[in-house]
């Protein structure tokens, strides 16, 4: 797979902006990312974000990080504090342009009073499920409210004592008087505010009325004086909508531009969604590692590079798309092979005894901390009599092509020596090999045997006494189904649950230094794959390391 050449692709959106900024259009970029404080984001955000911060850069213009907090039910402070912190760590910047939607509710207000004097707006007395009902198929028209044509005085009087909190919640919604008969359902009368006696985050007790997502929308994007409003593809059916009351208020209005949304294999992404995974307990919280949230992938060892690199390799399209799992894991691969320094730790120890090196003796050997970086420095890790090595490194009873240890076999450590296999030591009980006796050869310091004899496996090891213990966690995909996300999935989506996404190893050893392993700071241990501290559930005595990603993708044989 082939990294994109430069950092910012062409796309569609591109094309528009340099057309607007040739045309005299536009002197600038003015973008927004606009989440609902109601959740975490996710790998899906990700995409939006790089775009819309993406272009703010490359234009040199702006990219606004605006709260849509219409919905008091749902948002909290605490969503809002964790986005900014995923923005910020993608590597994005806002400046001085954080704003919220509720910022703008008194001039909202102006708006659909003004909107109410000029005739395009009614309060409407029917209930949720008669305005539902008036409103008609794809196929068939809707028909009108009963209220439709109430005189402008009662309108604007109702309204305001809608929002002097005269009236209970769902009595009555202000709508826009647009066509009933519209082939596109979002004109049908559309509600702009409804009655909600809620505590907002962030205005307080100030409102019992709130205004909907269509109506707040595009008259935010133009108080920012956004230039192009780019959102996903489902909201192309709003924008006659958006450009609607914008051209009604007459004020200024910013391009509406859909791209397709992301959609990724072998995990879901609605905010819906994975709130159920972690209220009904099947991961741990937002931030489980297995989670496609910003801070359950960053918990994971996800860099923001690798993120970024990913949303520039999917490119910006048009059309709906799956991407596999496997490239988001492969952009974390790539860079990580780049940059993760090489360490060696033994996820499943068996203990092996070199019966001939001095009993007391240790000695240290250099290990370059990257294949082929020098300038990454090296290491020195201790020797002893008594090392660990991977259980399955070692095959009593090897099968065809077996390279590592077997008995009256030779192979080489990683770095130190050759070792021979002369004995093994057995549970008496169990019959379970709990140690295995070796011979080392000491003229084969550094790994190559001075007669010239081949040895064809090389595996990694650590010395007992010096290494430390951890627990590791080996993460997989979170569903073993390629589309849990897709409407097919339905409400059976959590069959298809992957039941070992997740496995804890106890008692591991690793080499000495990962004692002062930092969060944030990914290594790769030589054949196992790339991991870092767990930041959450690491103790000062056993650090927890996540597996990020495997050295390579394991799932490409079960498509
Ligand atoms: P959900 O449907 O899961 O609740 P949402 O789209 O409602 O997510 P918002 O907070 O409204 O969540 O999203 C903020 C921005 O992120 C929107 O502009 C939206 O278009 C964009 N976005 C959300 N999901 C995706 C996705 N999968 N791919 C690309 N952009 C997305
Ligand atoms: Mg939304």
């Amino acid at each position: 797979m082939t990294l994109p050449e430069t950092a910012s692709s062409t796309n569609f959106i591109r094309s528009i902006i340099d057309e607007d900024l040739k045309s005299g259009k536009h002197k600038t970029v003015v973008t927004r990312f606009p989440p609902e404080p109601n959740g975490y984001l996710h790998i899906g955000h990700a995409k939006s974000i790089c775009l819309n911060f993406g272009l703010a850069r490359d234009y040199n213009g702006r990219c606004h990080l605006r709260f849509d907090d219409t919905n008091p039910t749902k948002e909290e402070q605490e969503y809002v504090d964790t986005i900014q912190e995923s923005v910020r760590w993608l590597g994005f910047d806002w400046g001085e342009d954080r704003y919220y939607a509720s910022d703008y509710f008194e001039q909202l207000y102006r708006w659909a009073v003004a909107l109410i004097k000029k005739g395009k707006a009614y309060v409407d007395d029917l209930t949720a499920d008669e305005i539902r009902e008036h409103r008609g198929t794809l196929t068939e028209s809707g028909r009108e409210s009963p209220y439709r044509n109430r005189p402008l005085e009662d309108n604007l009087d109702l309204f305001h004592r809608m929002r002097a909190g005269e009236f209970s919640d769902g009595s009555r919604v202000l709508r826009a008087k647009i066509d009933m008969a519209s082939p596109n359902m979002n004109l049908r009368d559309p509600v702009m505010y409804r009655i909600l006696h809620a505590t907002h985050p962030h205005t307080g007790a100030a409102w019992c009325v709130y205004p909907m997502y269509d109506y707040a929308h595009g008259q935010s994007d133009s108080i920012e004086g956004i230039t192009h409003s780019i959102c996903t593809l489902e909201f192309e059916d709003h924008r006659p909508l958006y450009e609607w009351f914008l051209d009604q208020l007459g004020i200024y209005r910013p391009q509406q531009i859909e791209f397709a949304r992301l959609n990724l294999t072998y995990t879901v992404m609605s905010k819906r969604k994975l709130l159920e995974l972690v209220q009904q307990g099947y991961v741990s919280g937002w931030d489980d590692p297995r989670m496609p949230t910003l801070v359950g992938m960053r918990r994971r060892g996800f860099t923001p590079e690798a993120i970024r690199t990913f949303c520039e390799r999917i490119g910006i399209g048009k059309n709906d798309s799956w991407i596999d799992m496997g490239v988001l894991e492969d952009c974390l691969r790539h860079d990580l092979n780049e940059r993760a320094p090489r360490v060696m730790g033994v996820l499943r120890p068996l203990r092996v005894v070199i019966d001939n090196y001095p009993q007391n003796q240790t000695e240290e050997f250099d290990a370059p901390n990257h294949p082929n970086k020098p300038e990454m420095g090296s290491r020195k890790i201790p020797f002893s009599p008594v090392i660990y090595i991977e259980q399955d490194d070692f095959s009593e009873d090897p099968p065809k092509g077996y390279f590592r240890l077997t008995p009256g076999g030779e192979v080489r450590l990683r770095y130190a020596y050759i070792i021979k296999c002369v004995g093994v030591v057995k549970d008496e009980q169990s019959g379970k090999i709990v140690e295995v006796r070796c011979t080392y050869d000491p003229q084969s310091r550094g790994g190559s045997a001075a007669d010239g004899r081949k040895i064809k496996g090389t595996i990694h090891w650590v010395s007992a006494p010096h290494s430390i213990e951890a627990e590791v966690r080996l993460y997989d995909r979170l569903f073993t189904l390629l589309n849990p996300g897709s409407d097919k999935g339905g409400a059976d989506w959590k069959s298809g649950l992957n039941p070992n996404s997740s496995e804890t190893l106890k008692s591991c050893r690793l080499e000495p230094g990962l004692a002062d392993a930092a969060p944030e700071r990914r290594y790769q241990f030589e054949r196992q794959g790339y991991f870092c501290l767990d930041t959450v559930d690491s103790s000062p005595g056993i650090p927890v390391f996540n597996r990020s990603v495997t050295l390579r993708d394991s799932w490409v044989k079960n498509q």
